[in-house]
């Protein structure tokens, strides 16, 4: 439901001569109009990705700050991403929930800062391996969920996607099996149109994340409740990151 959506998130790589390159070969491939796709550099490759790359490519921070910005050390805030006319941020990436211990009520917190000051919201969300092998799949799910619909009013909803992101699919070649992504998305828009409303459940976008490249994209792009793709590494090869925009066709 909603336009098809492509996020490549680069995480922390990336060098003045490697983001430079990554954007020319963006620039240069050729995407279908009724995608929408929004790449998210690092913070200080922010301005210079704003710059070179062309429509309809968007821009997207990886993260930011809780509340108003003031006394955080090497922070950046949601509404100095929005005057800088950055349009997205990513919220609640499992790398951050791991390793910066960010937990389901700050990502719940974030998400409704950032949405107050006019960003667009990503919102991941995903169980680990232990966690879906003990059966708390659902729990965690249900929580990060909560967390978020506790934090979001009802007409932020159009300005948020969420990303549904297994831990044990980031970054492991291991892509979860058309079976995995379809029963975990349906669940998300059931969840969604129970606890928050039947049509913010239908117009919501939910991405799948974790090891999405060329050669698997196709199978899940055409998935009842797979709206779009979050990509890590292989955002950051140009071709491969064309080849996924135009993943539908
Ligand atoms: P990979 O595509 O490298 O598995 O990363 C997925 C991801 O975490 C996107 O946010």
């Amino acid at each position: 439901s909603g336009r098809f959506f492509i996020g490549g998130n680069w995480k922390c790589n990336g060098t003045l001569q490697s983001v430079t390159q990554l954007v020319d070969e963006l620039n240069a491939g050729s995407v279908p109009d009724s995608v929408e796709i929004v790449v998210a550099p690092t913070f200080v490759h922010l301005d210079r990705v704003q710059r070179s790359l062309k429509s309809p490519f968007q821009i997207a921070a990886q993260d930011c700050w809780v509340s108003k910005g003031g006394a955080y050390t090497g922070e950046v805030s949601a509404e100095m991403l929005h005057d800088m006319g950055i349009p997205w941020v990513i919220l609640g990436h499992s790398e951050r929930r791991s390793l910066c211990r960010e937990d389901d009520e700050l990502v719940g917190m974030k998400c409704e800062y950032a949405l107050s000051q006019g960003l667009k919201v990503i919102a991941c969300i995903g169980e680990t391996l232990e966690q879906r092998e003990s059966g708390h799949m659902w729990d965690v799910l249900d929580a990060q969920l909560a967390a978020i619909a506790r934090h979001t009013s009802l007409a932020n909803w159009a300005n948020m996607v969420i990303a549904y992101e297994p831990v044990w699919a980031i970054g492991t070649g291991v892509v979860a099996t058309p079976e995995q992504a379809q029963e975990v998305h349906a669940y998300v828009r059931k969840w969604i149109a129970e606890h928050v409303s039947a049509e913010v459940a239908d117009k919501l976008r939910i991405l799948y994340g974790g090891s999405v490249n060329d050669a698997n994209c196709a199978t899940l792009a055409n998935l009842e409740d797979v709206d779009g793709f979050l990509v890590g590494g292989a955002s950051l090869k140009g071709p491969s990151f064309i080849n996924i925009c135009n993943a539908q066709n």
